[in-house]
């Protein structure tokens, strides 16, 4: 397991952990960042390919996320290296054994792909600390993903971008990728606010009313068929149809890249705002946004997921989450975007300029710098 050592910064990673598990016969890595801001936070993931450079990439956008979201925690992730098909629970149980000393002081787990509530609650009986991780059942204290944190996150910082682009949300026309826990929620809340949803994706295709589509109807549809191609009122277009669609507002909620050098010049969209993790090319962003497109990065927008799991780790009840994730995300993509104007910077630039202001605050505090 090579690691690139020129990606090390003045940031971190602090450490790298390389474990292994006889038994199961998996490597375990755990990278953490950066813990000037609080113990690095990040999900595990389970996946045949893992390696160090992709998870430490994955942690330094936990630091900056998570600074974003002002969370006190750092950023960190892990990676198991082994075939989900396999049992997961025993995977995660061995990693939690070789990792305990530095959990939760130094590092809180919670789920990332292909682990999910059970795994956490094995994580966290191991290491014998419910602060182990988050994302736990509901039953021993976590807070459901079925709340919609994330989807919440994104209607709110759609809320408060509307304003900075001079677009009424009321009656506004949104189209969003993907029909999972993120794009659903998405759709709800944004419904609730009085936008008008004409276009929705899932890995079928996509469904398109002018008029506007029922959220209840369109749950439903999915729940029993399967996919929202099945939606009735509507007409059924190819999937990536969604994204050149004459709509205010477009909301990539489903696959990383799905904004690219080969659709962006359809975009007709006034807003973009990033519900999935890293949905547009970096140079795609940058083109895009000197068109005028106002884009609410990732990092801001979909921090809904990371402030739930701070809730739940203070022992917070669904209301504070709610109530906390209104509040964070509205206050920093109103900041963000203000400093982006500000400073004629791109609001993903602006976003990491906060983040990084914020990290190397702490770190002087602590003498680190
Ligand atoms: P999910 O698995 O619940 O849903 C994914 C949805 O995308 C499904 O409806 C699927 O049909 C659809 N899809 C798959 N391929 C598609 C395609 N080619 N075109 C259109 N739709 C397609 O996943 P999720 O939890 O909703 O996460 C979606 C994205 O948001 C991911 O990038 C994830 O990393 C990111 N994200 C999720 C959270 C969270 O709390 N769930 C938080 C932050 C970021």
């Amino acid at each position: 397991m090579e690691y690139n050592e020129q990606l090390m910064d003045e940031f971190g990673p602090e450490k790298i952990v390389v474990t292994w598990d006889h038994r199961t016969q998996t490597k375990g890595i755990l990278v953490i960042d950066n813990t000037a801001r609080g113990p690095g936070k990040g999900g595990i993931r389970i996946q045949p390919d893992v390696t160090i450079e992709e998870v430490f990439h994955l942690a330094r956008a936990m630091t900056w996320k998570n600074a974003i979201a002002e969370i006190p925690f750092g950023g960190a992730k892990a990676g198991i290296v082994g075939n989900p098909e396999k049992n997961k629970i025993d995977m995660v149980r061995a990693f939690a054994d070789r990792i305990r000393s530095l959990v939760p002081r130094e590092y809180i787990a919670g789920p990332d792909m292909n682990t999910g509530a059970p795994e956490m609650a094995a994580f966290a009986s191991e290491i014998g600390d419910m602060r182990a991780c988050t994302g736990k059942p509901k039953e021993i204290g976590g807070i459901p993903h079925e709340l919609g944190s994330t989807g919440y996150g994104v209607a709110e910082a759609t809320e408060v971008a509307c304003k900075h682009a001079e677009i009424q949300l009321e009656g506004a026309t949104v189209a969003i990728e993907g029909f999972g826990n993120v794009g659903t929620f998405t759709m709800k809340f944004l419904s609730e606010k009085g936008a008008k949803v004409v276009a929705v994706s899932d890995s079928q295709g996509c469904i398109y009313n002018e008029k506007g589509l029922d959220y209840g109807k369109l749950l439903n549809t999915k729940w029993r068929q399967k996919s929202v191609v099945k939606y009735k009122d509507g007409r059924v277009l190819p999937k990536e149809k969604l994204f050149g669609l004459d709509v205010d507002i477009l909301i990539p909620g489903a696959r990383p890249n799905a904004i690219h050098e080969g659709n962006m010049k359809s975009i007709k969209a006034r807003m973009i705002v990033e519900a999935a993790n890293i949905p547009i090319q970096p140079e795609v962003e940058f083109k895009l946004h000197s068109r005028g497109i106002l884009i609410v990065p990732d990092i801001v927008a979909n921090a809904g997921g990371v402030i739930s799991s701070y809730v739940e780790f203070i022992g917070g009840t669904d209301e504070d989450m709610f109530k906390l994730v209104r509040e964070k995300i509205r206050r920093n993509v109103d900041l963000v975007l203000i400093n982006a104007r500000r400073d004629s910077l791109t609001p993903r630039e602006a976003a990491l300029a906060l983040a990084k202001e914020r990290v190397r605050k702490a770190m002087e505090y602590r003498g680190r710098i």
